[in-house]
This record gives C-alpha cells, sequence and structure tokens, in this order.
C-alpha cells in the first residue's frame, strides 16, 4: 500500500518508528509535513498539493497532529477525507480529543467512569462549583493544556476558590476536577488500536509531584490490567471515533476513571515500557481497514 504520515518532523520517534514498520511490511511510507501541504478546497476533485505537486491517492493516512496546529492539521486531514482516503484518525476526532470539556462531556454520555468535573465561565459562583464536585482537594486545568502544564492541585477549598478566581481574570478556560488522591500519583496510559488495547503502561510521578507525566519526571513500567480497566479504554476511544489513541486512566476507589484521551499518542515511552511494537501493529490495523470511502466522516463534521 501507499501510505502517508502526516508530522511536522520525520525525526521524531513515534513518526520514524511508524515509517520503518510500514516499510518492513512492504509498504510505499512518505512522511508529509502538515504544514507544508495546501489545497483548493472549492475543486470539485479534491486534491492535497505539496512542494508543487499533486500528491499522489494514497490508500491510508495517518495522522501525527500536534496540539500546536490542530486547526490547520485537521483541515489537512479533512481535505484527504474528501478524498476518500482513508485515515486512520478522522479529522472530528482529532477535533474532539483536543478539548478536555468536549471530550469529557462526550465519554460522560456513553457512562464511561470519569472523576467528578464542574466547568463554569463566570466567577460568581465558584463556591458552589466548588460544592458540587466533592470540595477540596482539587485539580484544576486549563482546557488546552498538554503535558502537565497548566494542571494545579489546589489542597483547600480557599486555595481552589483563588487558583479558579485568578484564571478566570486571564480569562483562561479552566475545569474543576475531583482529586484522585487514592491514585497515589500514578496513572495508565492504554494504546488501543482499533478495538484492542494493544500495551499499557504505569506512569509514577516523581517523588513530592502529583502529575505522572513523563515530561514532569515520571517513570514508567509495564502493567497488567484489569477487565475493567481494559473495557473502559476500548469504550473510551469508542466514544470519541479514535482508531489510534492513549486513553489515561486513574485507578479511583470507584473503579477505573478516564483523565483523557490523546489522538497522537507518543510511541516511544510505551514501546520501552511495554517491549511491544506498537507501529507494526498499527500497519496491521490499516492492511484490514484501509478501503477508499470506509472513513464514516468524510469530511463532513
Ligand atoms: P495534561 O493534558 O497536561 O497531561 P492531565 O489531565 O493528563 O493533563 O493531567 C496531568 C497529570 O496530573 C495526570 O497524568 C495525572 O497524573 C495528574 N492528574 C490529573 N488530573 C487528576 C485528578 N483528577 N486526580 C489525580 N491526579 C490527576
Ligand atoms: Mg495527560
Amino acid at each position: 500500500m501507499r501510505i502517508a504520515i502526516l508530522s511536522r518532523d520525520a525525526n521524531l520517534y513515534s513518526t520514524r518508528r511508524l515509517q520503518e514498520a510500514g516499510e518492513a511490511r512492504g509498504h510505499q511510507v512518505d512522511i508529509i509535513d502538515t504544514l507544508h501541504c495546501y489545497m483548493d478546497i472549492t475543486s470539485s476533485n479534491p486534491t492535497v498539493r505539496y512542494m508543487g505537486e499533486v500528491l499522489p491517492q494514497y490508500d491510508a493516512v495517518i495522522p501525527r497532529i500536534g496540539s500546536s496546529i490542530t486547526f490547520y492539521g485537521t483541515a489537512v486531514v479533512r481535505q484527504f477525507e474528501m478524498m476518500g482516503t482513508f485515515c486512520v484518525n478522522e479529522s472530528v476526532a482529532i477535533s474532539r480529543s483536543r478539548d478536555k470539556l468536549r471530550s469529557l462531556q462526550l465519554l460522560s454520555r456513553k457512562g464511561i467512569g470519569l472523576p467528578r468535573t464542574g466547568f463554569a465561565s463566570r466567577p460568581d459562583k465558584i463556591q458552589d462549583l466548588i460544592k458540587n464536585v466533592g470540595g477540596a482537594p482539587l485539580v484544576i486545568k486549563l482546557l488546552e493544556g498538554t503535558q502537565g502544564i497548566g494542571v494545579v492541585l489546589a489542597e483547600t477549598n480557599k486555595a481552589a476558590e483563588s487558583v479558579i478566581e485568578a484564571f478566570m481574570g486571564l480569562k483562561a478556560n479552566i475545569l474543576v476536577q475531583e482529586f484522585i488522591e487514592e491514585a497515589g500519583g500514578a496513572d495508565i496510559r492504554c494504546l488501543v488500536v482499533g478495538d484492542k488495547v494493544v500495551a499499557a503502561m504505569k506512569r509514577q510521578a516523581a517523588e513530592g509531584e502529583f502529575r505522572s507525566n513523563l515530561h514532569r519526571g515520571g517513570s514508567a513500567q509495564l502493567v497488567r490490567l484489569t477487565k475493567e480497566e481494559r473495557a473502559t479504554a476500548v469504550n473510551a476511544a469508542k466514544a470519541m471515533g479514535l482508531n489510534l489513541c492513549g486513553v489515561d486512566i486513574l485507578q479511583s476507589n470507584n473503579g477505573p476513571v478516564v483523565m483523557e484521551v490523546n489522538s497522537s499518542p507518543g510511541l516511544e515511552g510505551i514501546e520501552m515500557a511495554t517491549n511491544k511494537d506498537v507501529a507494526d501493529l498499527v500497519f496491521q490495523f490499516i492492511e484490514k481497514h484501509a478501503k477508499p470511502n470506509a472513513n464514516k466522516t468524510r469530511g463532513k463534521g
């Protein structure tokens, strides 16, 4: 098959691994810089242009859209969908995953376990909002944050109130969430391909830190999932409409709760921690599912 990886950087571990794995399975794999794609969106025969030429009709596209280019990146993916190209993750699903609030609402609709979470845009009822999610300790998050930046733990109601007021004063969109203390600074990253969890790792926050992000000094190790955790991850991916994603779960006293779903999950940490060839599994999925016009939304989202 002829397959494109949409990625800004051909030297990233995940991009390189995907290209190697695809080539090892006999495919032609091109790495296309998302921001260098341009297109005539009004043409009755949609195409994508790149480096002065029209890109070929690919059998599949693997979007690796970084959170800093979601807007343009999803437009490029949508153009491929309009051409009938099979996109491993569709543009609408990627957009959903980039908005923490929208994601949690979608997951909640499907009855997936979540930490109690509230949202408000005005500061006049903060105390009621805090009470509503169970009171301190609370986690306050910027809606568009990544890598643990913009996630704050407030240990008292007073501290929560001040932090919420400060963020609102800066016109930042935030959500207020029950702190799952019993998770002990650990979370579980489940890598989902299609309708299966193909690899899972437990990430433990560094000493004195509650955020387990590897970028914040967390460490990762292999973990065996319970049936319930596995089902939660698969259902979350399905609710989001993502075929390739990382589902982050906290182990709460009430069972697994989903924190977030990442539509461009890094492969390095999880392949190292689990010794699994995740990239190869992505191509096995593509070989089975990539057919022209097989995408659900086909650019309509
Ligand atoms: P980001 O998108 O920046 O990674 P997350 O929502 O994943 O933001 O939060 C970062 C980290 O903070 C998580 O990996 C987890 O370790 C910790 N964390 C986030 N929310 C909670 C919570 N409600 N209870 C306990 N720990 C949390
Ligand atoms: Mg996270």
